[in-house]
């Protein structure tokens, strides 16, 4: 039972199976670049190289979809982990829309690539209480004053007996299906002309000799970046999924308690549920990738009350992603000083928020290594972890 529900709606591994082969040439010798990672982030890097015509090979040590991007619970939400009014307190105005925009668009980008792994739901942040409506709506009327897409729902809102004080509604967002979704990414990347190389372990950066190398192991790259292990810690998620449950009640993605419950019905009932985290902390800061009776009971009683009764469980699994100190990801060129050699970049470190942020990320690094700037990555740059001497700061 240990076992996304995601692996087994696979079609026996067509869709993350080798797709078609292009660059046969960047097989044999050095790539001009190496990714390291096999989620959304490396794939979306290696699909903008390749399509500019770069030898790029990924390496990645379980494969595609091994890490957190096929073990998520499918929400694909614009934004950072940061709330839009948190960020602009946090970044100011300027940068916390050019951010919001970045996603936008990488959604856009998602929904066109995936096909119907993608379904344009929307999402809905709800209040379990009135403090956490207050943050809500505070988020609501930032995003509203700068003109994105945003609504307002009073309650009754999300079910679960009317126990909501009111939710967000972010139109533009949606449900993925990450292991089909993840492997259409990779086989577009695969046809483009890059190279993935499963079950392919990088132990060292100093091994890979290509000029331009790329971590984007999320929260799973310890020591690759021995000055990182300390700046992007691991959180893990746990999942559950149920039989199929009708009527067919959970409209969209939905989250709550600061995302630390949500939950989305797929289209034949089969209702997911992950979170509780904060139930143990201490113990869910791990790359483990088990599941433990405290938090699955939990999850067990939160799928009890969106459905109004207790439901077979048929999947529990669970995945880690990287955590910040500030909750934003590490995306750019990493010093010399810090990686140890030349020409290494990493994005990173989504605390919790990587679905979208990571497509848009993995392209923006295979842009800077083509020698074209972002500055919407500005406040993604890796140095603001850093002092001029490697230490974390
Ligand atoms: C339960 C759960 C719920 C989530 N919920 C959400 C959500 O609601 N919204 C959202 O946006 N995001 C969510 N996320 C986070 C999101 O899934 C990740 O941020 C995103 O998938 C990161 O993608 P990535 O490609 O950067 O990393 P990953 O998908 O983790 O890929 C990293 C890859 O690197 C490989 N690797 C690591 N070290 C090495 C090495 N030394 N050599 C070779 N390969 C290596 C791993 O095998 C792995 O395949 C959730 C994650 C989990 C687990």
């Amino acid at each position: 039972m240990l076992r996304s529900l995601w692996l087994d709606d696979d079609d026996g591994g067509r869709l993350t199976g080798p797709g078609p082969q292009r660059a046969a040439a960047a097989r044999v010798g050095t790539p001009s670049v190496e990714i390291v990672g096999a989620g959304v982030t490396g794939l979306s890097c290696a699909l903008t190289l390749a399509e500019a015509g770069i030898a790029v090979r990924v390496h990645d040590a379980r494969g595609v979809a091994g890490g957190a991007s096929g073990r998520n619970a499918g929400f694909a939400l614009r934004g950072t982990a940061l709330a839009y009014d948190e960020a602009r307190d946090a970044l100011g105005p300027q940068a916390a829309r050019e951010l919001w925009a970045l996603s936008e668009v990488a959604l856009l980008r998602l929904a066109a690539l995936a096909g119907d792994a993608f379904r344009p739901e929307g999402s809905l942040r709800l209040a379990v209480d009135a403090a956490e409506r207050v943050r809500i709506r505070a988020e609501y009327e930032a995003l509203a004053a700068d003109g994105f897409a945003a609504e307002w729902r009073e309650p009754p809102v999300g079910g679960c007996g009317g126990r909501f004080h009111g939710a967000l509604f972010h139109p533009n967002d949606g449900a993925i299906h990450p292991l089909r979704w993840i492997g259409r990414l990779a086989n577009v990347a695969r046809a483009a002309g890059a190279e993935i190389v499963e079950g392919s372990r990088v132990g060292s950066l100093a091994d890979l000799a290509a000029a331009h190398v790329v971590v984007a192991t999320d929260g799973l790259g310890a020591g690759l970046l021995p000055a990182l292990d300390a700046v992007i810690v691991p959180a893990r998620g746990q999942v559950i999924a149920t039989a199929p449950v009708q009527p067919h009640t959970v409209v969209c993605p939905h989250y709550a308690r600061e995302g630390f419950d949500y939950w989305q019905q797929l289209p034949d009932g089969r209702l997911v549920v992950g979170g509780c985290r904060d139930t143990d902390p201490t113990r869910e800061a791990t790359r483990d990738d088990g599941v433990t009776p405290q938090i699955q009971s939990r999850l067990e009683e939160l799928a009890a009350a969106v459905l109004g009764a207790p439901p077979l469980i048929t999947h529990r699994w669970s995945g880690s992603w990287g955590e910040t100190p500030d909750r934003l990801p590490l995306v750019g060129p990493v010093a010399e000083a810090v990686a140890g050699r030349s020409g290494v970049w990493i994005a990173a470190g989504y605390s919790g928020h990587g679905n979208v942020l990571g497509l848009a990320c993995g392209d923006l690094i295979a842009r800077g290594i083509l020698g074209e700037a972002a500055s919407v990555l500005a406040p993604f740059d890796p140095a603001r972890r850093f002092d001029g001497a490697a230490a974390p700061l």
